[in-house]
This record gives structure tokens, C-alpha cells and sequence, in this order.
């Protein structure tokens, strides 16, 4: 069983996509902390950027057991990523392991933009999980102060505005809803109400 989560930034899909492994006891994969270590090693280099062939080494390298650093999730490593997930070389270079990783039993909820369009695009369900700018930037911006991390709320907006215009207008793998997708808007919504929305649309299709 594998279950795809998509969507731009801080849209709800990683709480989403924990709940719903949660409830049926699958595996969880955060595909942003991929692309987000890939981004913070190249940081922490010093490379640029625009060095495909040593972000995609640093890509095929990948230690998962690196991945509690504190730096991982702040927003100057998320650009990072984002810079690094435009090339092509780091997008195949992490698909193995993404798709290895999908087929672990019992199930697997993987999130990230290209999950089912991509990496699974015979997952058993899709969800494209979307938000209005505005509440996104509100989220990230109380995720990060609760990180401790010192961030404003025009800073995090205009990050998460130039991320996401850069994931969804690449040309490898851009942020999209597969078009089987059930799209989940969670403006309005809570986190357990989001939870709710899924699961019943998983039930509605099953029966
Ligand atoms: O999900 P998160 O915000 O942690 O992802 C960080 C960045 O990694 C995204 O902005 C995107 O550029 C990239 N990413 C991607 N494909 C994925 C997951 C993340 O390109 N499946």
C-alpha cells in the first residue's frame, strides 16, 4: 500500500502525511529532508549552486542517519533544496531509494511535490495538499518561532512565495496535483480536520 502526500510549502502535507502512517501503522518518509540535507551539505561546502555534478555526489552519498541536524529545518536550507532539486542528476540520484522505500510493508505514506506524479504514480491514493499563501506563511512563520529559530513573518512569506515558484515552474518534476489527485485545501481546515477529510475520501474509494 502506498499513499502519496504532494503540495507546496508548510500547506499541512507533512502533518498530514504523519497522520495518516500513524493511523494505519505504515512507514513515513519526508522526501523534503532529502533535498533539504543535499541543500545544507552544498551550504556548508560552500559550493554553488549551479555545481550539478557535486550536488548530485553529495545526493548519492546520503547518510538517513544524518538527518536529525537541527539546521535542517530552517528556511535558508529549504532554499538551499530547492536550488538543488532543480537538477536533474540530484532528482535521480535520490529516486531509488524513494521508490525502494515505497514499497515497504505494510504500507508507505511518502510526501513531498512529486510523489505521485513521479516517484509512485501507481500509488494506491493520492493527496495533493494545498493552502492559500497567506495561512501557509502564518504556518511556517509559528512552526519556525517554535523552533526557536528567529524568523519575521515578511521574511518567511517571501521565502516560501520564491520556493515555490521555483518547485512548481522547474523543468524536472515540478510541485503538481497528479491528476488522479485528491486535492485537500486546508485554508480552513485544522490538522485533524484535514486527517478526517482524508481518511473518509480513502474509505469512500475502498468500499
Ligand atoms: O517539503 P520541504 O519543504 O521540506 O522540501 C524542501 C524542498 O525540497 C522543496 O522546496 C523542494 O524544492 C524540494 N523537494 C522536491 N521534491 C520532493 C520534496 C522536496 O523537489 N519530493
Amino acid at each position: 500500500m502506498i499513499i502519496a502526500v504532494d503540495g507546496p510549502s508548510a500547506a499541512g502535507k507533512g502533518t498530514l502525511a504523519r497522520g495518516l502512517a500513524q493511523h494505519f501503522g505504515y512507514h513515513f518518509l519526508d522526501t523534503g529532508a532529502l533535498y533539504r540535507m543535499v541543500g545544507l551539505k552544498m551550504l556548508r561546502a560552500g559550493a554553488d549552486f549551479s555545481e550539478a555534478v557535486r550536488a548530485a555526489q553529495i545526493a548519492q552519498e546520503l547518510d538517513v542517519n544524518e538527518f536529525e541536524d537541527a539546521d535542517l529545518r530552517t528556511e535558508a536550507v529549504g532554499a538551499a533544496a530547492s536550488r538543488v532539486a532543480v537538477i536533474p542528476e540530484v532528482r535521480s540520484a535520490l529516486l531509488q531509494f524513494q521508490r525502494e522505500f515505497a514499497k515497504r510493508e505494510p504500507g508507505a505514506v511518502l510526501d513531498g511535490r512529486d510523489i505521485g506524479t513521479v516517484i509512485c504514480p501507481h500509488a494506491d491514493f493520492k493527496f495533493f495538499v494545498t493552502a492559500s499563501a497567506k495561512a501557509r506563511s502564518l504556518r511556517r512563520f509559528k512552526e519556525l518561532l517554535g523552533l526557536g529559530i528567529p524568523v519575521t513573518l515578511e521574511g518567511v512569506t517571501a521565502d516560501i512565495i520564491a520556493r515555490d515558484a521555483r518547485d512548481a515552474s522547474r523543468a524536472t518534476a515540478p510541485t503538481k496535483a497528479a491528476d488522479d489527485a485528491i486535492v485537500v485545501d486546508t485554508t480552513l481546515m485544522t490538522a485533524a480536520e484535514a486527517l478526517k477529510f482524508a481518511l473518509a475520501a480513502i474509505e469512500t474509494s475502498t468500499k
